[in-house]
């Protein structure tokens, strides 16, 4: 169960711990909590795992300099497909992955970011030392990062980064925040390893075009200064209760938004662009002939309206807590789908359910997809 009331110290920071802290600390101290915790089902960040795995194996192995990389790649992921197939099952996802959402997409597009893997490391020099996930840590202990790929050659020194997610924010253009900090940081360690700063710094997204940051060592100096900050002020505050942050962008990919009271007493209508969220009495569950379940909320909290909200379509297998919810529960869902055509909601397997105050039973089943 988790615990909003303690937290644990943390010895260091890395750069997407430290976009956590910067975002909400209670998250934090919550996904510490929550690590190893075998009811949490991410799907998207199996794939995006899989596709790393098969990434740094042509690497490690020499296979990206071949002439037939591309059937060493297949071979990879054939691998990494039975692979999550035993993962799924454990989690009574029956799908075999190629069916899962996006996963023909991933596919297609790992061919596409292991042709660029290539074309980089062919243009590094023949000395080029290339290090597959080195994790770098700051002579002070209190930074370190893993990043995908570090160059070491004349020709280029390069940090880089796979991203099988959306790198680019919507409402900017450029570079989502969190990755901008991520690759100054690893500049930043690079530097306190090697004594030289890369001259380039870049993501490799799987959704578009190589995306690459000017590596100041000025701004990259002073992120790493804030991380510090951060890390103090945190451990500042643990063992005790971490401050929640609640906005609308940050609960929207928070796991925990389900079971955050900050995020129920701070959620309005007006993040419903965001995340869509009800809380309120059950007033109505149905099983359908395919098993699924429908549940009549009267939502008094949350960002859908006040009043009726039926979510549909529930899958027992993805949440199985709808197996338990009764007419007279108080029942908390987020991360809703609104299907416009019919006025009610569907639950995805990211999505979250709950029921308030089921003390003697697991209180939250939880699947995440998305990231
Ligand atoms: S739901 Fe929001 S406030 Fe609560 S832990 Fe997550 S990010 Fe923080």
């Amino acid at each position: 169960m988790l615990d909003p009331g303690r937290s644990a110290p943390m010895d260091r920071v890395s750069p997407s711990s430290l976009h956590a802290l910067e975002t909400c600390r209670l998250q934090v101290a919550l996904g510490r909590q929550s690590t190893g915790v075998a009811n949490v089902w991410n799907g998207r960040a199996v794939l995006g795992d899989a596709c790393h795995h098969v990434l740094e194996r042509l690497v490690t192995r020499g296979e990206i300099y071949a002439s037939n990389w591309e059937g060493a790649l297949g071979e990879a992921w054939e691998e990494e497909l039975r692979t999550m197939a035993a993962q799924a099952a454990i989690h009574r996802v029956v799908d075999a992955p190629m069916r899962w959402p996006g996963a023909e997409l991933t596919r297609a597009r790992l061919t596409v970011v292991a042709r660029r893997v290539r074309e980089l490391l062919s243009g590094a020099g023949s000395d080029a030392e290339v290090l597959t996930e080195p994790t770098l840590r700051s002579r002070d202990g209190l930074l370190e990062g893993r990043l995908d790929l570090l160059v070491r050659g004349s020709s280029r020194h390069a940090v880089i980064d796979y991203k099988t997610g959306a790198t680019v924010d919507p409402t900017s253009g450029t570079m989502r925040e969190a990755y901008l900090t991520q690759l100054q940081l690893y500049s930043y360690l690079e530097w306190e390893c090697s004594g030289s700063w890369p001259s380039e710094a870049l993501l490799l997204p799987f959704n578009g075009p190589p995306l690459h940051i000017d590596v100041d060592p000025i701004a990259c100096a002073s992120r790493a200064q804030e991380a510090r900050a951060l890390l103090a002020a945190y451990n500042a505050t643990a063992p005790g209760a971490q401050p929640a942050s609640p906005t609308p962008q940050g609960c929207a990919y928070c796991p925990f938004s389900v079971e955050c009271d900050a995020f129920w007493e701070t959620v309005t209508p007006s993040w419903a662009s965001e995340i869509l969220a009800a809380e309120g009495a059950v007033i109505g569950v149905h099983e359908s002939q395919l098993g699924t379940v429908n549940v009549q909320i009267l939502a008094e909290r949350g960002s859908v309206a006040r009043g009726d909200c039926l979510v549909r379509g529930i899958r027992p297998g993805e949440h199985a807590v709808a197996n338990r919810i009764a007419p007279g529960d108080t029942a908390r869902a987020t991360r809703l789908h609104l299907e416009a055509d019919r006025g009610s909601y569907a639950l995805p397997v990211w999505g979250g359910l709950m029921i308030v105050d089921e003390s003697s039973r697991p209180s939250v089943e939880q699947t995440s997809w998305a990231q």
